[in-house]
């Protein structure tokens, strides 16, 4: 396994539309292997492949019970409620930004050898399903909001 560098706003691979993946083989869980590896390393909840480059359906979710979920072709199949919250990417460094969501989102993909399931999350997990998802058509979560914050000015406004 290798950590895999993460492209940053700006890269032309992170505003491309991916391909599906067709083949599940062995790349393909060197792909999955480096994601999950690099994504632990960036202490982020969730990497999609365009962010380190590959342009191919395929993204990882870290769930509430820290467990991480391979994505292969997700799609989100049902969504209800919304929740308003910040929203970080690990391709937009150091920059929030209030994004509303749905509040309960059911995700259905293949998993590495191809097979199909369905996965459902809240809060915070639906949220990283849509972030990830989204990535994979090419949208990072600024163009959900007009006003982005640093760190700084994030801690600021908790503190408030
Ligand atoms: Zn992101």
């Amino acid at each position: 396994m290798a950590l895999r560098k993460i492209l940053t706003q700006g890269d032309s691979a992170l505003e491309k539309v991916c391909r599906p993946v067709e083949k599940f083989d062995k790349k393909l869980h060197w792909l999955l292997d480096d994601m999950k590896e690099t994504l632990t390393a960036s202490g982020g909840v969730g990497l999609a492949a365009p962010q380190v480059g590959i342009l191919r359906r395929v993204a990882i979710v870290v769930d509430d019970q820290e467990q991480m979920i391979e994505l292969v072709n997700p799609a989100i199949i049902h969504q209800e409620g919304e929740q308003d919250g910040m929203e970080g990417c690990l391709s937009v460094p150091g920059m929030y930004g209030k994004v509303c969501r749905p509040n309960f989102v059911t995700v259905r993909a293949q998993d590495r050898n191809g097979n199909t399931f369905e996965v459902s999350g809240e809060e915070m997990v639906a949220r990283c399903f849509c972030h990830e998802i989204e990535h994979l058509d090419g949208h990072l979560f600024v163009e959900h909001t007009d006003r982005l914050y640093t760190l700084e000015e994030l801690e600021a406004m908790e503190e408030f």
